[in-house]
């Protein structure tokens, strides 16, 4: 439809941003005061997350703007993220329902997940996942993902915060959000020196952390494959119910995901097949690991019975992760 409506419309429209763009930009476009904002349910490293109502429940990231960034990149750079955003249509996807995008009111507006986080359920509760059910969990985050993929979209921050579990199906949130998010006040602030907030190490590929600068989160080579690193490291999570690399410092982690050494497997006792994934999405070389739909082929073609072995512990790591 109309373009020069769209102009008159949009007095606000920048020159970097084309007409067409910004004139279904709108579509998603909630006014900050519609939304109403309840309590809040967590803070991350980028912006707060509350409990909202907006035609119903809702989340609303709410996101910590620079008060001196306010230059138009950052409004771009987040209106270009709302944009790949609002492309996204899987079940196993958070539903983005649109953006508050008057700075400095930025804010995200999605689904609420009903359920815990997969972080939750392994780390604080300690809920073990049999082999079956970590396969089904990671057959679902592999859908969700190998259809971001299809469309064009990295996720840069895959882990088990970001992955949430309502009733057994799988939703993963906060992707393609890196961009900006860096960009915003705070997000340094649980770091440890480096600047790196724990947790996050483990899922870095080989790549990421050799780029490790400090102040270059921008820069820091994000691919597909860099996706599929980070998946090793959730369904390592999900079958030994711990982080690679567990009660180790980050400069050692660091040295050893550099130089190519992965967490050692020798004491978990899972088969072969099941190990292969962990080996193959851990691979060194970006090249060599697989995408996710030849990952949910392997995971799909696993043997029942072998996962099978041990309902309540199928796979059993010894106290501590060997060298
Ligand atoms: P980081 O910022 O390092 O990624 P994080 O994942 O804990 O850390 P957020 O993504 O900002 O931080 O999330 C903050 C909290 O809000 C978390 O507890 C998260 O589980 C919760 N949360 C995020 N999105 C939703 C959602 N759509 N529905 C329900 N809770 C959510």
């Amino acid at each position: 439809d109309s373009g020069g409506r769209a102009d008159s419309l949009d007095k606000h429209s920048d020159a970097r941003w084309p007409r067409q763009n910004s004139l279904s930009m709108k579509e998603w476009d909630i006014p900050y005061d519609d939304v109403k904002i309840f309590e809040v349910i967590g803070a991350g490293r980028f912006g707060t997350v509350c409990r909202g109502s907006w035609h119903g429940a809702v989340a609303v990231k709410l996101l910590h703007v620079l008060p001196l960034s306010d230059d138009g990149s950052l409004l771009d750079t987040f209106k270009h993220e709302v944009s790949i955003f609002r492309k996204t249509r899987h079940e196993n996807l958070v539903l983005f329902m649109g953006a508050c995008m008057k700075p400095p009111r930025l804010a995200i507006v999605t689904s609420l997940c009903k359920g815990m986080t997969l972080y939750t359920h392994i780390h604080l509760r300690k809920d073990k996942f049999t082999a079956n059910k970590s396969v089904l969990v990671a057959q679902q985050i592999s859908q969700g993902m190998g259809y971001l993929h299809a469309r064009g979209i990295i996720h840069k921050d895959l882990k088990t915060k970001n992955i949430f579990l309502e009733s057994g199906k799988v939703v993963i949130t906060d992707f393609g959000l890196f961009s900006v998010t860096k960009l915003c006040f705070g997000n340094n602030a649980r770091g440890d020196s480096l600047g790196i907030p724990s947790g996050w190490l483990c899922y870095l590929a080989p790549e990421i952390i050799r780029a490790l600068r400090p102040h270059a989160s921008l820069l820091l080579p994000f691919s597909k494959a860099t996706d599929i690193y980070a998946f090793g490291t959730v369904w390592y999570e999900l079958l030994c119910g711990e982080f690679p690399f567990k009660g180790q410092p980050p400069e050692s982690i660091i040295w050893q995901v550099g130089k190519g050494v992965k967490q050692s497997l020798a004491n978990m006792q899972a088969s072969r097949d099941i190990k292969d994934i962990l080996m193959v999405c851990w691979s060194y070389r970006a090249a060599d690991r697989p995408d996710f739909p030849s990952l949910l082929n392997t995971l799909q073609k696993l043997p029942k019975k072998r996962l099978a072995r041990s309902p309540s512990h199928p796979v059993h790591l010894s106290r501590s992760a060997d060298s």
